[in-house]
């Protein structure tokens, strides 16, 4: 008999724990993390909530929302925190969607999607892709009656590419308004802050958008876990039905608070990592190593002819050579390239001569 509740399994791997050959630190770029360490101010709210390690955190994460609506402008009634958006994906997921409705993704969407889609064992449904970007014919192509949810990052991960504003507003003048269209904004702000703006601007506008943000990237919080969604009214409610009562812990909303109160550090740092992105595709494409045109924190990077075993080589070279730990995407079609973030002028510098050095010595 069929278990009513299969699940597919994916290869689990441990994060990289062999020592490194020539006992350098390693520095790892393979999370899409920032390099930075917390700001003074949420530093010095961390120290403070310390001190209340015995209460719970407000489930409702009423300050945190309120927070949200002075610096974003967005009603805190339409407004959801949850253990980083990764459990909003799964939130959303559950209340849309029944096994067997169809979730429908771009090619190279986030494994997040694809994750959320195996619990509850609805049916994925992938949209091919242009040069690796999303391409809103072929989603619109893939819409059927059992659609009930679309997930699209933007800018996306792993590929970093991103489709305008225009092409989103096409996208959801065509979908059918039972179909709620999830954007994830996990890279957003590096695109700029005020692109965000606009795509939060949708939600009003229609009926079946809904928006994820996280603290994670920009914000410099990916190990405390905070993210949020904004949808509209309606829907809020049963997202709190489906997600867990304490699931936003209260260093986290503290942390989260102190981070938008020092937006404007965040920006400068957000601003560093935009500039780092250009210049590095820039010297990497002088020594042979190509980049997608990426609008996120981290560079999607191939050799030439897309070959699988050569970044397999420089893959390995960078961690054996420099410490230094990339994302070997493995994803179909994917095969030919390596994900990295990018970090300190410094540590980026490492990773081009690295490159450099595995390419000019003929090791591919
Ligand atoms: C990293 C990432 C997130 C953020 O996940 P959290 O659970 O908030 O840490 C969301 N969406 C995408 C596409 C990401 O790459």
């Amino acid at each position: 008999m069929k278990p009513t509740s299969y699940i597919k399994s994916l290869p689990v791997r441990d994060r990289i724990s062999i020592s490194q050959p020539l006992g350098l630190d390693t520095i790892n770029l393979g999370y899409n993390e920032l390099p930075f360490k917390p700001t003074k101010q949420i530093a010095l709210a961390i120290e403070k909530i310390k001190q209340s390690a015995g209460s719970y955190g407000d489930p409702m994460c009423f300050d945190l929302r309120s927070k949200i609506e002075d610096v974003y402008d967005i009603k805190k009634e339409k407004v959801i925190c949850g253990n980083g958006s990764e459990e909003l994906i799964d939130v959303i997921a559950r209340n849309f969607v029944s096994s067997d409705d169809e979730i429908l993704i771009s090619e190279f969407g986030y494994i997040q999607f694809v994750l959320a889609a195996n619990r509850l064992n609805a049916k994925l449904v992938k949209a091919s892709e242009k040069l690796f970007c999303t391409d809103v014919d072929q989603i619109l192509g893939k819409v059927s009656s059992k659609t009930k949810l679309i997930f699209m990052a933007n800018p996306n991960n792993p590929t970093g590419t991103f489709i305008e504003l225009g092409e989103i507003r096409r996208l959801i003048e065509n979908i059918p308004t039972n179909v709620a269209l999830v954007l994830d904004l996990a890279y957003g702000e590096f695109v700029s802050f005020d692109y965000c703006r606009q795509i939060h601007n949708l939600v009003d506008q229609y009926e079946n958008v809904i928006v994820t943000r996280t603290f994670s990237k920009a914000f410099g919080l990916a190990g405390l876990r905070v993210g949020w969604c904004h949808a509209p009214t309606e829907m809020i409610s049963g997202f709190y039905a489906a997600r867990g009562m304490g699931s936003v812990n209260a260093m986290a909303q503290a942390a989260a608070i102190a981070s938008l109160d020092d937006i404007e550090e965040i920006q400068s740092r957000v601003n560093l990592i935009i500039d780092e992105r250009e210049r590095v595709a820039r010297a990497l494409l002088k020594i042979g190593v190509h980049t997608l045109p990426s609008r996120a924190n981290f560079l999607l990077a191939s050799t030439n002819n897309q070959d699988a075993q050569t970044i397999e080589g420089l893959v390995q070279f960078l961690f054996n050579e420099a410490g230094i730990i990339v994302n070997r995407t493995r994803e179909t079609g994917l095969e030919g390239f390596m994900r990295f973030s990018l970090s300190f002028p410094e540590n980026n510098e490492l990773l081009i001569k690295t490159c450099s050095r595995y390419l000019a010595e003929g090791l591919s």
